[in-house]
């Protein structure tokens, strides 16, 4: 039995439909028994908005539970020292920025002077070529490059959607800057999320995810198992093209229930 897990959200205990048959039953039996997070790329909500959806679902979570790209964002923005934020991410997830001085992007907000920095999250069909071209110029006049995730598509209500990667892999290449990524798979990402679980560096962590890049080779490369479930975005194909070899492919989550 590991002794901690990291727990993927989208496509591993919930999908657009609803919870994973099973998942909240997996987390409710993790509780008590093996430390846990949930490590999520979502940008298209705030944590407590993120909340508010595992509880609807009948997941039992607290907000100390969920470790976020959006806040690990942030973190990285302050670490830098970026005071002028210009948010490229859903309104839902502003909240989560509150303690910057945020201009333009979707922030509602004119920009007084030149973002210290840029955050590109995952916008969906919010995309326009304005704001591609705004992101763009900031780049360009010098901003830091934060992004969220590169993750490349996620499993939609209607089939598979483009995530926040071909966008952020297309500023990289005009503007010949490389994006910080604050979420999976950045390593600093994994390992904050296992530090806060209070377990030694000897521990052996899982991450259990249904993204074979971000998810699998992002675990194993901070040292970590990766776990591969097999609904979300999960594709026999693209798993077996990405080289990336799971310690374990579970059908779903509620497997561990087994
Ligand atoms: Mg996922």
């Amino acid at each position: 039995m590991p002794s901690a897990f990291l727990l993927d959200l989208d496509g591993t205990l919930y999908t657009e439909g609803g919870p994973i048959p099973g998942a909240v039953e997996v987390l409710a039996s993790m509780r008590g028994s093996t430390p846990f997070r949930c490590v999520t790329n979502t940008s298209s909500r705030s944590r407590a908005a993120i909340l508010e959806r595992l509880h609807r679902y009948g997941f039992d979570i607290g907000a100390d539970d969920v470790f976020t790209a959006v806040l690990a964002g942030a973190g990285a923005a302050r670490s830098q020292g970026a005071t002028r934020l210009a948010p490229f991410v859903a309104e839902a997830a502003l909240p989560d920025l509150q303690e910057f001085e945020l201009g333009g992007g979707t922030s509602g907000r004119p920009l007084s002077t030149s973002p210290d920095a840029v955050l590109i999250g995952d916008l969906g069909d919010r995309w326009t070529y304005a704001l591609m071209q705004e992101a763009f110029r900031y780049l360009m006049d010098g901003a830091l490059f934060i992004a969220l995730s590169r993750d490349r598509y996620w499993m939609r209500r209607d089939g598979l959607a483009l995530d926040a990667g071909p966008f952020v892999v297309g500023l990289e290449y005009a503007t010949g800057a490389t994006a910080t990524i604050a979420g999976k798979p950045s390593p600093e990402f994994f390992h904050g999320a296992v530090r806060s679980l209070g377990v030694g560096p000897e521990a052996d962590v899982v991450m259990i995810g249904d993204d074979i890049w971000t998810d699998i080779q992002g675990a194993q490369r901070a040292g970590y198992q990766g776990w591969l479930v097999q609904t979300g975005k999960y594709r026999a194909d693209k798993v077996a093209e990405s080289g990336v070899v799971p310690e374990r492919t579970l059908p779903s989550v509620a497997e561990l229930l087994a």
